[in-house]
Parts: C-alpha cells; structure tokens; sequence
C-alpha cells in the first residue's frame, strides 16, 4: 500500500544557516593563521549533516571530523572524502577495507592502530598524541617507536581535557604538544576545539577544530559575543485546559494549582531529548513570554502555566529557551548534550 503524504510534525528545529557561516567565519578569523575546520560527529551535534555541512563546506571549511565509520557517508555526500578524518581510528579489517575504498583517513590512536593500518600498506592518515587527557591517543612515550616514523602523517592531533577553563593543564598540553610537533613530522598539526581557539594564538598551530561554537555553543567566556544561536527548536500546543484550585498536574500529581489556572499541553517530551531536569527551572516562551512549565515532563508531552498568555490557541507554535549557555542554566545540562539530545522526531529545516 502506498501511504497518503504524512502531515507536518508537531515539533520542528530551524537551523539559522547564516549563523552558522558566520559562527564558523568568526572562528576562522580567531584561529589567526591557522585554518578552521569543523566537527561534524554525531549528525553535527545533533542537527543533522545534511542541513549543516553543505554550509560550512560553503563558508570555507575543509577538514571535517567524525567519530564513527558509520558517519562518514553521510559527510561524502557533500565533500570529498580526503576532507573526512575519522576519531576513533580503526578497531578491524572492515575499517581498514572502508579507510582505502572511501579515502577518509583514520585517526591512529594506539600502536595497535598504528600495526593495522601500516601492515595494510598505509597510506595518509592522522595520528592523535595524548598529551593529558588519557582518553584516546598515542602517549608522549610511544610516538617515539619506530612505527610512528613509518606512518605517513596528514595531521598531528592532541585534544585539550580544559580548555574552558583556566588552569595549568591547558600550558602543561600546549607544552607536550609542542614537544611531539617536533618529534612527528606531519603535513598539519591540530589542538585547540572550540575552547581552544579563545585561549590564544599559541594554541592554533595549523588546523583549530571547533565544534560546539559552530553550532552556538559557548564554552569560554572569550567567545560571547561573536557566537549566534544556530539551533531554534520548537514544538506545538496540543490542547489547552482550565484547572480549577485543588486540580494537580501530570504524572505522580507533583503540581497543584493554588488558583483558578490555564494550562497547556504541548508536544514536546523526554524523548525528544526535552529532559525531565528541564522541570526544576524551564519554561517554553511564546512570542518571548516565558510560560513555567507545571509538574514533570513526560516522554511525549509537557504542561506549561499559559496565563501568561492569554491569546494562546491550540495548535501555536511555542519556542524552547535553546540559547545555550542560559539552556544549560536552566536544564543542569551541557550545552554540548543539549544539543546532541535533540531527537529525530523534530523536523529539522534550514
Ligand atoms: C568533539 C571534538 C572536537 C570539537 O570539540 P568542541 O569542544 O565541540 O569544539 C575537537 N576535537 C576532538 C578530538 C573532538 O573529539
């Protein structure tokens, strides 16, 4: 049977195409001489690589980073796959097959990376130095092994633990970095993330790689300011309500009205990543009026006190705070999972 078209969705996420261009030209322009790239992983954190990495490719971005095999397809559709490094580097055969047909580069992260890659008859790739985080990456110690120096090196990578905040760790990385800069010899050399680029020329060597900030995040007070809100998520009233004193309010009843009340029911829940920690604090706005929201978020719908609007119809559109610094505020999350959470039941258009 062919399905009759399906009808819009009640929840829809605008991506400000300009304020992405323009958040990926400022930090360009703040990496000095260095050249920006861009991490698109996750879908682009979230919002979709279709709607984002024609843009940035646009704007004048080249060097694009995943974590997953899986996510490369999705990047070669709008750029060569020479501009595509992949984080996690090859675990298998099946990567090492996938590396060589596509031409995306595997980050090597281990000397066991490093064997893979090599005894399949290398080729380009980039190589990550741990130089703090002990998370992924060769040690300080190992890119000192002969294996190393038989890799041909695209770029040189270390990912800052700190950079949004000052301490000592982020001078003790650029220190190392420096130091395996000049025992690697690569093309490119690569360490500051979004964070990384407010904290200085020093830290941009060749090739910044920002991500949150491309999308509207701020993860260091040096960017406020020059980053624009990209992601505009928004969701529809389903059904408005009259509470009368004594009525409660959602699951487990944790809302009571006190007074004669209007309430909204809107198509928003846990499963489109709206987070039951946005109860405490949130709110959803409609024409910039703040609407509290009552009780506790389900997986599908939320309730928000609409007294604050009185010409609110069913079927409006309301708007969720995603200014992220003040989200993150407001929700106890991160900016980064605000934005990573954002479920595939909105409708993302650009
Ligand atoms: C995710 C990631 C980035 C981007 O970091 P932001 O803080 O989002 O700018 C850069 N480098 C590596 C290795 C990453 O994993």
């Amino acid at each position: 049977m062919t399905l009759p078209e399906l009808p819009p969705s009640t929840l829809r996420l605008q991506i400000d195409k300009g304020a992405l261009a323009h958040n990926w030209r400022e930090l360009d322009r703040l990496s000095g001489t260095a050249r920006a790239g861009a991490a698109v992983k996750a879908s682009c954190y979230g919002l979709g690589v279709d709607h984002v990495v024609p843009v940035l490719e646009e704007a004048g971005a080249r060097d694009f980073f995943v974590a997953h095999w899986a996510e490369v397809p999705a990047v070669m559709q709008h750029v060569p796959a020479e501009c595509i490094s992949v984080l996690h580097g090859p675990l298998g055969e099946a990567d090492i097959r996938f590396a060589k047909e596509t031409g995306a580069r595997p980050v090597i992260n281990s000397l066991y990376q490093a064997r893979l890659w090599r005894d399949a008859g290398g080729g380009p790739c980039d190589v990550m130095v741990d130089t703090g985080m002990n998370r992924l990456g060769l040690s300080m110690a190992e890119i000192g092994e002969a294996i190393v120096s038989d890799l041909q090196i695209h770029t040189l990578i270390s990912h800052l633990a700190s950079a949004d905040e000052d301490v000592a760790l982020n001078a003790l990385q650029l220190e190392r970095f420096t130091a395996a800069a000049q025992q690697v010899p690569a093309q490119c050399r690569s360490l500051a993330n979004s964070a990384g680029i407010a904290l200085g020329a020093s830290y941009a060597f060749d090739l910044t790689r920002p991500g949150l900030a491309l999308y509207g995040g701020i993860p260091h007070p040096g960017l406020a300011g020059r980053i624009r809100q990209v992601a505009c998520p928004q969701a529809q009233v389903l059904q408005l309500r009259d509470l009368s004193p004594g009525d409660t309010v959602g699951y487990n009843a944790t809302f009571t009205a006190r007074r004669a009340m209007r309430s909204a029911t809107v198509s928003l829940g846990y499963a489109d990543g709206f987070l039951r920690s946005w109860a405490k604090a949130g709110m959803l706005m409609h024409n910039g009026t703040e609407l509290p929201i009552l009780g506790r978020v389900s997986m599908d719908l939320v309730i928000v006190d609409c007294g604050a609007a009185s010409q609110l119809r069913e079927g409006d559109w309301l708007d969720l705070e995603y200014d992220l610094p003040r989200a993150a505020q407001l929700s106890g999350l991160s900016q980064y999972e605000l934005l990573t959470l954002l479920g595939r039941r909105f409708c993302r258009t650009a």
